[in-house]
């Protein structure tokens, strides 16, 4: 549901620019509340325990999901709602918790129409990892006595279901919208079956995003990963591409001790862009802690004075973090935030191909 922004409270603006550089406004964004999980059953007989979802309400704070397959939102706020719910095998209404989050997304991302189709009854999937599954009828998380899904009468006689409760979640990784199934945009009559479209998409599933198919009708298929190559391959029996010392070479294959060789210092690649990716990432790189070392002070890593950091930031290229926000990445790191803003201003571009183009797999050519 989309949240009229004379609702959105200082308070929510002030989380909305906890972790961003830029202050923004209330016409910058679109917020919106929807429900991550709640403490229902599911089709896999099982249940998010109390417990987890208040725990999960902390850890989701500041996550990051899917609206669409391109258009990222992050939740600012979260909260449990406790609701009761009347089951037809009951006269008592049982108590059940939702845990809601309000989310943003940028206005330059989406229009008002395209949020709202998306909001109108959404799916969420998300994804998170627990410590433990406690089986209902024992309560032991190592059960292997009883089977979820089957019934076990009590010692009042009374048949009780078993389900697994999740407990102690470890982990929020990310959550997403289920797309709707595609709509017919045409207006020809068509029997209503043909308007029952399969459409292929990605879903966290267990934290991963994962194929699958919906079928319009509620079904999910999950579509079994064809192996794509990873442009890391072992060539088979020709060439190989290299980074040689004039950038990037090619080798013929005919020595097999070279080609170990490269292969165990992994300079060894099937795909050229690949190789040229690789070889521009790590000169960059290189670029970086040599600027860092000939204009910034030395900082031992291990201290706790302020240290920043250049990040990716999704949202809007590249971004200056405090270390402590994120840890080391394999990057350098600078005393003051002026330091960094001048590094980023010397490697702009470099930094916002390494940022938004670099690869090191996926969707490569790869050579024969
Ligand atoms: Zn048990």
């Amino acid at each position: 549901m989309l949240i009229d922004s004379k609702y959105i409270s200082d308070n929510d603006m002030k989380q909305i620019n906890k972790n961003t550089r830029k202050n923004f406004t209330r016409d910058d964004i679109y917020a919106f509340e929807i429900t991550l999980c709640d403490s229902e059953l599911d089709a896999d007989y099982e249940a998010i325990s109390k417990d987890c979802l208040y725990k999960l309400k902390d850890l989701s704070l500041g996550s990051s999901g899917f609206l669409t397959s391109d258009i990222m939102a992050r939740i600012f706020d979260t909260y449990i709602e406790k609701v009761f719910i009347s089951r037809s095998n009951s006269i008592l209404a049982e108590e059940t918790y939702k845990l809601k989050a309000k989310a943003y997304v940028f206005k330059n991302a989406i229009t008002e129409e395209e949020l709202n189709h998306i909001l109108n009854h959404p799916e969420i999937s998300v994804g998170f990892s627990v410590k433990r599954r406690v089986c209902s009828i024992c309560g032991s998380s190592e059960c292997s006595k009883h089977i979820k899904g089957q019934k076990y009468v009590d010692e009042a006689g009374i048949k009780q279901l078993c389900y697994n409760l999740l407990n102690d979640p470890t982990d929020f990784y990310e959550w997403s919208v289920v797309p709707k199934q595609q709509e017919s945009k045409s207006n020809d009559n068509k029997p209503k079956e043909n308007k029952v479209a399969i459409v292929k998409t990605k879903l966290m599933i267990n934290g991963k995003l994962t194929d699958v198919k919906l079928d319009g009708n509620g079904g999910i298929t999950i579509i079994k990963p064809e192996k794509k190559p990873t442009g890391w391959e072992r060539a088979k029996g020709e060439t190989y591409i290299y980074c040689g010392a004039s950038l990037i070479g090619q080798h013929i294959d005919s020595a097999r001790t070279e080609d170990d060789n490269a292969y165990n210092r992994a300079n060894y690649f099937s795909d050229e862009k690949l190789c040229e990716n690789i070889y521009r990432m790590q000169q960059i790189q290189r670029k970086l802690f040599r600027w860092q070392a000939e204009n910034d002070k030395p900082i031992d890593l291990h201290s706790n004075c302020q240290k920043w950091i250049i990040v990716d930031d999704y949202e809007f290229g590249i971004e200056i973090v405090d270390y402590y926000k994120i840890g080391y990445g394999f990057m350098p790191v600078f005393s003051s935030l002026e330091k960094a803003e001048d590094c980023v201003k010397t490697f702009k571009n470099e930094l916002i191909w390494l940022f938004a183009e670099f690869k090191w797999r996926e969707k490569l050519k790869v050579a024969a």
